[in-house]
This record gives C-alpha cells, sequence and structure tokens, in this order.
C-alpha cells in the first residue's frame, strides 16, 4: 500500500506560502501505519498535473491531494482528474446546498463561479466541507483511491481529521501502528553523536533511528511499526535502553519537553529562584524562562544591561574590572551573576556577558566568545563558549547553553 501526498498550487512552486499540508498529511498517514512514499507539488497547469497524476497513479495506490478545489479558473484539480480517469463532472445537487448555504449564513452574496465548486466526478464519494465551501472528494478508481481536499490547511485538516481517517480506516483496515520517540540531546553535534552511536544507525529496522540537528540541540528520533502500541513501545524501549548506556549523559529530555520547563520543574521542585543579568542576550534568556506559565514562583527578575555604565551602577561591577579585564570575561560574567543574585535575593544569579555580531570583534575576542557565569549555593561557576552563525542565532545558541548550564548547576544542588 503505497501512499503519494501531491500538493498543487503555484504559489507553492514560487516559494510564497509555505506547505503546511504535506507535513500535516505525512505525519497523521504514518501515525495511522501508512507508508508515505511519495511527495509531489505541482502548479496550476492542466497539462502538468495531468503528467503528476498520471505518475502517481502508476506508482501509488493512494493518492492524496490538497489545493485547486476553489472558484476561479486556476483550480483545476478535479477537472484534470475526471478527465483523466474519463468521468464526466456533474453538478452534485447536496454541495450546491451547502455552498448556498455557507454565503447565505454570512449574509454575502454568492458568486456564480462558486457553483463550479459542486462539480464533482461521476461516482465520486463527496465530502462536506464543514469549514468553507469546497468539497472534498474520493474517487475510487480500479485498484486505485484518489482524495482531493480544499488547500486551506484549517479546511484540509478538519476534514482530513473527520472524514477522511474514518473512511481510510473502513477501508483499508490492517495498516500497522507507529510509534514515535524524541530523545533531546545537547552539548554534542550532529556528527559527533552519529559517530557515537554508529552501528546502531547502520543496522537499523525497526525501530528507525533519525538524527535531526535542530536550532541549538540535536534530537533522536525512534520511529517503531508493529500491530499494537504496546508491542511498539517495547520495541522502542529495547532500543532506547541500548542508546542510553551509550550517550545517557547527552540526553535531557523526551518528546514535547523543553529546556525553559525542564528547569522550571527543576527550580520549582527544588524551591529555588533565579535573577539574571543578561547583557548580549538582551533578555531572551529571561524570556524563555517566561514561557512557562508558574515562572513566577522562581524568577525574581532580570536586568538588562548592555552598556558598561547599567553593568556598574545596576549590578555593581566594579568599572575598574571592565576597564582591566573587558565587558567580555569572565570577571564580568561572573560579577554579574554575583551582583544580581544579592540585589534581587535569589538563590541562583546568572551573569552573560559575550559578542553577537557581526561586529564587535576585538583581536582577542572573536564574534561568538560569550561568558556564562552562575552564583548559587554551589559557588560560582562560569564558562567560556564559542558560536557561530548569524546574530539571531548566536543569541539563540547562547540561551541554549545557558539553559542547561542552569540545569546542570540545579541537578546538583
Ligand atoms: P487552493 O485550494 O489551491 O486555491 O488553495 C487555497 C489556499 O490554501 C491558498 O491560497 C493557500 O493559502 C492555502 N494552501 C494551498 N495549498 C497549501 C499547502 N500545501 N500548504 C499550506 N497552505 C496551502
Ligand atoms: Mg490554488
Amino acid at each position: 500500500m503505497i501512499v503519494e501526498i501531491v500538493t498543487t498550487g503555484t504559489e507553492l512552486l514560487l516559494g510564497q506560502i509555505i506547505d503546511t499540508n504535506t507535513p500535516f498529511l505525512s505525519q497523521r498517514l504514518n501515525e495511522l501505519g501508512f507508508d508515505v512514499l511519495y511527495h509531489s507539488t505541482v502548479g496550476d497547469n492542466k497539462v502538468r498535473m495531468t503528467e503528476v497524476l498520471t505518475h502517481a497513479l502508476h506508482r501509488s495506490d493512494l493518492i492524496i491531494t490538497s489545493g485547486g478545489l476553489g472558484p476561479t479558473q486556476g483550480d483545476i484539480t478535479k477537472e484534470v482528474t475526471a478527465t483523466l480517469l474519463n468521468r464526466p463532472l456533474l453538478l452534485d445537487d447536496d454541495s450546491v446546498e451547502n455552498i448556498k448555504m455557507f454565503f447565505a449564513n454570512r449574509q454575502i452574496p454568492m458568486p456564480d463561479s462558486n457553483l463550479r465548486q459542486g462539480m464533482i466526478p461521476e461516482g465520486a464519494i463527496v465530502i462536506k466541507n464543514e469549514r468553507g465551501t469546497a468539497p472534498g472528494v474520493i474517487i475510487e478508481h480500479d485498484s486505485k483511491t484518489i482524495i482531493h481536499l480544499p488547500g486551506p490547511p484549517h479546511e484540509l485538516e478538519w476534514m482530513f481529521e473527520h472524514a477522511i481517517i474514518p473512511y481510510l480506516k473502513q477501508r483499508f483496515p490492517i495498516q500497522g501502528i507507529i510509534v514515535s520517540k524524541i530523545l533531546h540531546t545537547y552539548g554534542i553535534g550532529e556528527s559527533a553523536l552519529e559517530e557515537k552511536i554508529k552501528d546502531f544507525i547502520i543496522s537499523q529496522s525497526n525501530p528507525t533511528i533519525a538524527l535531526l540537528a535542530k536550532q541549538g540541540e540535536v534530537i533522536i528520533r525512534l520511529t517503531a511499526k508493529s500491530n499494537t502500541v504496546i508491542e511498539a513501545e517495547q520495541l522502542i524501549a529495547k532500543l532506547e535502553e541500548q542508546l542510553r548506556q551509550r550517550i545517557a549523559d547527552y540526553i535531557w529530555g523526551l518528546d514535547n519537553d523543553t529546556i525553559e520547563a525542564n528547569i522550571g520543574k527543576i527550580l520549582a521542585e527544588k524551591q529555588l529562584t533565579i535573577a539574571l543579568a543578561e547583557s548580549c542576550t538582551g533578555g531572551l534568556i529571561t524570556s524563555r524562562i517566561t514561557d512557562i506559565s508558574g515562572s513566577s514562583n522562581y524568577l525574581m527578575g532580570s536586568i538588562v544591561c548592555y552598556t558598561n555604565e547599567i553593568k556598574s551602577n545596576f549590578v555593581d561591577v566594579p568599572p575598574q574590572i571592565i576597564t582591566d579585564y573587558g565587558a567580555v570575561s569572565h570577571q564580568t560574567a561572573s560579577l554579574l551573576a554575583t551582583g544580581i543574585r544579592q540585589k534581587f535575593t535569589a538563590t541562583l544569579g546568572m551573569g552573560i556577558t559575550g559578542i553577537a555580531g557581526p561586529t564587535g570583534a576585538t583581536p582577542t575576542k572573536t564574534v561568538g566568545t560569550v561568558y556564562i557565569a552562575i552564583d548559587g549555593p554551589n559557588g560560582i561557576q562560569c564558562k567560556k563558549y564559542t558560536f557561530n552563525g548569524q546574530r539571531i542565532d548566536i543569541k539563540y545558541r547562547i540561551s541554549q547553553a545557558a539553559l542547561h548550564m542552569l540545569r546542570q548547576y540545579t541537578l546538583s544542588l
């Protein structure tokens, strides 16, 4: 059972809109146990769309398309299939009624062109659109199935969840179950991580292992296919255990965990409070901490101390220290951590100072140099990091480093 997703729309090829329908459909279909083996995209052009659908009908059993069901002349998907499968387009009374109702309910006049949306290839199953005007269409043709869904994501997603999944489950009952688990790692690059678990990657079959480098971290996705959820979970658990024996030190979270939530939990559990003096990150770390509901229980506050004067006047870093060692230095970061900890009477203080670039480098300090310090019950810890990339990326990576450093520090308390 081979599944192909075909998205249509010239705007997709022009890069004007981002295709979110393909990932949505792929993810859901995979979860249901379908093998999605092809993704295709084609513009609103009869010849090329015919070509793509002909090809898809050759190599795939189930083809799901998105887009091109609208009222305009550019919306040609059903026409192309009707011609290709030799099924005339007929006006479907129920669909026309729904389209008329849609406009009547909103008290706006219906353009005549909208009636085109009620044209359905002969013999097709019509799927009512509760979120818009274009009905979806299922065409069973010999051993193949073509499903046309509307382009707007909220219409497509609603229709898929409420009508297509029940249809697929009934029509193709045994697809197995897919279960995925994500292991979040930090502190190791993608290639180094791959090197460490190379033998598992080479010999993978079920579960499969995929490494994905995301901003400032690498995630490992384990995916198992089986007949029951429990069996799939057992397969994953076994592999996870083997991986942990190798790389436990790098794994800090699972599935939808975020580092800010993870830290929040630790701080709350251990009844610790924190205050930050952020320079080059401009408050980003504090912002991420406050993304978590309940952060007021542990975050006292922070100061964005961008200039040397603010570092001295508000966080008590002696001007002489900045003159002698520089604003971006071990000494300044540590004093920022101590200063803010005292000012805000927090259990923990963090100081962050660095060069986010692209300007500001000195002969001894390159762009991306940063010092992150924590002062707390276990004394001062300060680390120097060097990050590469654009300013925004560097800022984000610094925040990642700071949050992970904070996690390590608090775990030991
Ligand atoms: P269409 O049915 O092709 O006229 O598409 C209607 C609207 O749906 C487009 O203008 C897009 O905003 C949106 N759309 C179409 N295809 C996609 C897609 N693959 N991913 C995200 N949005 C889409
Ligand atoms: Mg279109």
